[in-house]
């Protein structure tokens, strides 16, 4: 089986990089979704030449912009983790998905502590310096921080949306590219997208009704910017309700009358929270199974991700 190429923090698959020369090694990441991912590892402070062990740094804010400080201020690795940048990131352009370190002033993404040229702490709302870079680079790329994969709507997010990526990447991307191609990964993802916003959803299929306006190219970067977005936003239990809800108008014919019933009382079960979503995923998938409809048989709502994450039984 193929393997995503997902970039991830050296020190998350148990490499002993960190300053104080150990690891975070997540069992999650090598023993679940290694399954999946090929994992390329960066710590962009080994490839700063740091050293292990190091000196802990830290970010400061000085009127030209943010840098890398040791933390008692005796020198200043800006330079360095830029050159890593400039270097590693172009070799990415590959990947379909990130997992960041938390808490470092150069992988962090989020809530990262930010100090002034003295070294006191001024905020803690920054991010760090090579995760920064890394998102305003592929700003389309799925990135999470691996402390964030514990929430079971986040984990199953991210990993949904790099699935997706991974499709546009394989099927429609650089020189694979053709209306036809476009409008067939829009086809199989109509769902996903109605339960992920139905607003964005509704200005995705008008635009590519008309695809000889402009260049191909120009459109499907459009298309593909607002379908990240669209991925990226949580799918609220009345928004899958309401997927669900199309999706049995195709099945109309495979659904008896005491399927229905039971059908539409486990996905009023699941609106309730007292079920999870892979309940009534898994009734509308045996209809589907028993008689297929042309049109569902591509979509990506009824299986995003390989049954085997058990994403959806935590949903
Ligand atoms: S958080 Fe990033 S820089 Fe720090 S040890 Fe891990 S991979 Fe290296």
């Amino acid at each position: 089986m193929s393997t995503i190429p997902v970039g991830i923090s050296s020190c998350l698959l148990g490499r002993e990089v960190r300053h104080d020369g150990g690891h975070k090694h997540s069992r999650y990441c090598t023993g679940v979704l290694a399954r999946y991912f090929d994992f390329r590892p960066v710590c962009p402070e080994l490839e700063a030449g740091l050293g292990v062990p190091r000196p802990a740094i830290h970010l400061r804010e000085y009127p030209e912009g943010l840098k890398l400080i040791e933390s008692n201020g005796s020198a200043d690795h800006t330079t360095a983790m830029q050159a890593v940048i400039d270097g590693v990131l172009p070799e990415l352009h590959d990947l379909r998905g990130y997992i960041l370190m938390a808490k470092s002033p150069s992988c962090g993404m989020t809530r990262i502590k930010v100090h002034n040229p003295e070294g006191q702490v001024i905020h803690r709302d920054g991010r760090g310096l090579f995760a920064a870079a890394l998102m305003a680079r592929y700003p389309l790329l799925p990135v999470e921080e691996e402390g964030r994969l514990n929430d079971d709507q986040l984990r199953e997010n991210f990993i949904e949306r790099v699935f997706a990526y991974d499709d546009w990447m394989q099927n429609v991307a650089g020189d694979k590219l053709t209306a036809r191609a476009l409008i067939e990964f829009h086809t199989r993802h109509k769902f996903q997208l109605l339960a992920h916003s139905e607003r964005i959803y509704r200005q995705l299929g008008p635009m590519l009704s008309d695809l000889r306006s402009e260049p191909l190219s120009t459109i499907a970067d459009r298309y593909i910017a607002l379908f990240m977005e669209a991925m990226t936003r949580q799918v609220t239990r009345g928004a899958h309700v309401n997927a669900m809800q199309h999706l049995m108008g195709y099945l109309r014919d495979a659904l008896g009358d005491e399927e229905r019933k039971v059908l539409l009382e486990q996905t009023e079960a699941y609106h309730r929270g007292e079920v999870p979503l892979i309940v009534p995923m898994t009734l509308l998938r045996m209809a589907q199974r028993r008689e297929p409809v042309d049109y569902l048989h591509t979509q990506k709502y009824l299986s995003p991700y390989p049954d085997d994450l058990g994403l959806r039984n935590r949903v």
